[in-house]
Parts: C-alpha cells; structure tokens; sequence
C-alpha cells in the first residue's frame, strides 16, 4: 500500500470522504488522492516521492509558481511579529491601496478569509444598497458554498451528481434565479419580468468551474447594460480571474467594469484570504460606515497578508508576467487544439490566457449545457494516465488548467507529448 492509499484510509476515519474540500477527492476518477507533502515551482511531490507537474497552483493561487522565495520570506519575516491582533495593522492599508490601485473598478475594498466570504458579503451590500432582494447567477458558475449561491453551481457539486445541497432552505434560494451563461436573452427575459426587484447579476466574466468557457463577444458588455437599464448592480466573482488573465483581472482584460468584484485565491499568494470592493458609494454602506454588517476575527491577518502583498507586489511591479503567462497559455493551449484536430478527437480545447480545459465532446464549450455534453468517463481515463506519467490535473472534468509562471516550455512539450501518447493508444 502507498503512503497515499495509507493516509486516505485513516482520513476517511475521521474527515468526511477523506478530505477537507470535495474537490480535492478522487470520486469522479476513481483511484486515491495523492497526499501532498510539498511543492516547488511547478512540481508537487507526494508522501510516497513521486514528483507531478501540477496544473492545478492550489486551484489557482500560486501563479508565481510554489514556494517562491520573496513570498515565503516576507510570510517569515510577518510570523516574527506574532501571528494575530485582532487589531488594525500598516500592512492592511498596504494591502488595500494596493488592491485598489491595481483594479481598475474597485475603490474601496474589505478583507475577509475566503471567496465564499467575499461573494457572499458582496451579495448582501449589492441587496443592502438598492434595497432589492433577488439576484440573477448563471448555471455551471460557482460563487462558494453559501446557501443563498448553491444553485446549479458548477464543478465540486456537478461531479458529485448532487443538482444542489441538502440543508439549503428552499428560502434561502428563492431569490435566486438562474439565467445561461453567454446567453443574454435568458437574462433580459428575468429583468423582463421582475426587473425591478433584481438586485444584482452576479458572475464569473471567465466561467472556470464549469472546465473554462469564454464570455462570447458582447456578452459581459450586455450584462452591463442591463443592469444599468434596470437599476441593478453587476458583481463579477474574479476569484480565479483577478490578478490572472490581467493585473487588473477579467475587468481590465476585457474592458467591462463591474460595480462590485469579489476575489479570492492569487490575493492571498496561497494563504486564506478574500475580498470584495467596488464603487465607494456601495462599499460605504458596510460596517462600521453603514448598515451592511459584515465582520471577521482574522479577516485582514497580517500573515496571510504578507503573503498576499508579496505576490500581488510582484505580479505589479513585472507586467510582462502577464505577457508571458498568456503567450505560454496561447502557445501551450493551441499546441493541444492542434493535436487534437489533427488526431480527429472529440475534444473541445477552450481557453484564456493561463486558463484552460480540455473537454471530451464534439460540441463547442458555450454554457453548462454543452459542458455537460463532456464524456466524463474518458477524461477520468486521460486524467488517470497523465497521474501515472506524473501530470497533476484536477481531478474533475469540469475544473480549469492552471498555467504558473514556473511552468517550463520543456515541461508543457513532455505534458503534450504524454497526452499524445494517451490518445494514439486510448481513443
Ligand atoms: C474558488 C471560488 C470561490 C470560492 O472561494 P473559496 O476560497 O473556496 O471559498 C468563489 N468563486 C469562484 C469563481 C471560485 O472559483
């Protein structure tokens, strides 16, 4: 037995399903997770010794690649100085003006522990300041796992066969409706009919938990105009998309401002933190300022700050990252498209920048109805023999590729070459 296999059966003793994140499972794959002891650059390497090229970076934190140095010594340097407060600290302002002058729509912007908490709060400021109660969310787009958001919502719920949640009051989601994503009728015909009750359209400008499927054209800039024909905010949840396709996030790469943002994993450079921010006339409505409460005993830790600014300090002062992240992502991606059309597979390669996923269908990738379309028996079959050559994807169908900065062009050809091999024997 592995020292995996091992660490699995005494975890499933005493965490549910062995894990602290169902994503994190192997269910839909089959086979054990992999327990990780550590990671450098672009390699994880497990209990048992074995080294991976991970495309998942924490799902998408550690885009600067694993234990970059800067991070993990200014993360040192803020342990020395106690680890929690309570209090207000230097750093948080840093943080702050960092944030804000890095996004392009936010103004002014609160910490919290995680995207959850962030969509979460952004929802109830954006409910708090027009007064209005339902809000708009697209199928197959994932905002964290508060109850008012479990609807048709992606990735970790979609794989595990269950539609939503158990222990969601049906109140809890009556005041979210579900619209298709890249389908702007199916949102005008929400506003339509009670658009003056609509709060906010909340979605991911890039949807990355539904695998990666690209606003089309006019499709953010369409959510714009009708939340401002109708007097509702528009929240982008940039949790994977902020701080990766742009320094600014999806906001600034496709020129479409949104009134509220929530973010999540790279601001936090692999430690717990969230935030969410947004026009100064909203976000002064949150407490102690306004009426929208909203609190956290370790919201804004120094710690998880310090790593946050060590990274986000980087991904600032270098903009050719982003350059190079993306040309990596155009090269790596197409170099997949291609082998793909030239082998003649049912396959769909999507993708943005760092961000990518390849699906097993001969649909086009649009909404979560045609992701669905993907032949999840045959990506667990590919994703088990890349495991095997030493290639971490995320055990899922309907999750995102993660390109890092660390990610070599030597590596990326051996992970094409691999999944080359796996199709000239498999399909
Ligand atoms: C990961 C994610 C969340 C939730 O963030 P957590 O830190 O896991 O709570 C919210 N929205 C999107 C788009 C995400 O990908």
């Amino acid at each position: 037995m592995t020292k995996s296999e091992q660490l699995f059966q005494e975890a499933a003793r005493v965490i549910p399903g062995g894990v602290n994140s169902p994503v994190r499972a192997f269910q839909s794959i089959g086979g054990t997770p992999r327990f990780i002891k550590c990671a450098r650059g672009a390699c994880l390497y497990d209990e048992d010794d074995n080294c991976y090229i991970d495309f998942v970076g924490s799902w998408g934190p550690m885009i600067l690649g694993h234990s970059h140095k800067a991070v993990l010594e200014r993360v040192t340097e803020a342990c020395r100085q106690g680890l929690s407060f309570g209090a207000a600290t230097a750093i948080e302002v840093e943080m702050a003006k960092l944030v804000c002058g890095m996004v392009p729509s936010i103004e002014m912007v609160r910490m919290v522990n995680s995207g959850t908490e962030a969509v979460m709060s952004a929802v109830r400021a954006a409910r708090g300041f027009t007064g209005r109660e339902k809000i708009i969310k697209f199928s197959g787009c994932y905002h964290g796992h508060s109850d008012g958001l479990l609807v048709q919502a992606g990735s970790g719920v979609m794989t595990a066969g269950v539609p939503d949640s158990l222990g969601v009051p049906a109140g809890c989601v009556k005041d979210t409706l579900s619209a298709e994503y890249n389908h702007l009728d199916s949102v005008e015909g929400h506003f339509k009919r009670c658009g003056e009750e609509i709060a906010a359209v909340i979605v991911e400008p890039v949807a990355a938990n539904m695998g990666v499927v690209p606003p089309l054209p006019g499709f953010l800039e369409g959510l714009r105009r009708l939340c401002d024909t109708y007097g509702a905010l528009l929240i982008f949840d940039e949790v994977i998309t902020g701080f990766r396709l742009a320094a600014g996030g999806a906001q600034e790469y496709y020129g479409v401002m949104p009134d509220l943002t929530a973010l999540g994993k790279i601001i936090g450079g692999g430690m717990p933190v969230g935030a969410y921010g947004g026009r100064r006339d909203i976000m002064e409505l949150v407490a102690p300022l306004g009426g929208v409460y909203q609190a956290g005993t370790l919201s804004g830790n120094p710690v998880a700050m310090a790593a946050g600014m060590a990274q986000l300090t980087l991904l600032k002062e270098h903009p050719q990252y982003y350059q190079e992240l993306n040309r990596k992502g155009d090269w790596f991606y197409g170099q997949m498209r291609d082998l793909t059309e030239r082998e003649d597979l049912p396959c769909q390669v999507n993708h943005v920048g760092s961000l990518g996923c390849l699906y097993f269908t001969k649909q086009k990738v649009v909404d979560y109805r045609s992701a669905k379309t993907s032949d999840t028996k045959a990506f667990a079959a590919y994703c088990n023999y890349m495991l095997g050559q030493g290639v971490y994807l995320a055990p899922s169908q309907f999750e995102a590729m993660f390109l890092s900065l660390a990610h070599t062009e030597v590596m990326l050809k051996d992970v094409l070459q691999k999944a080359l091999t796996f199709f000239l024997q498999k399909v």
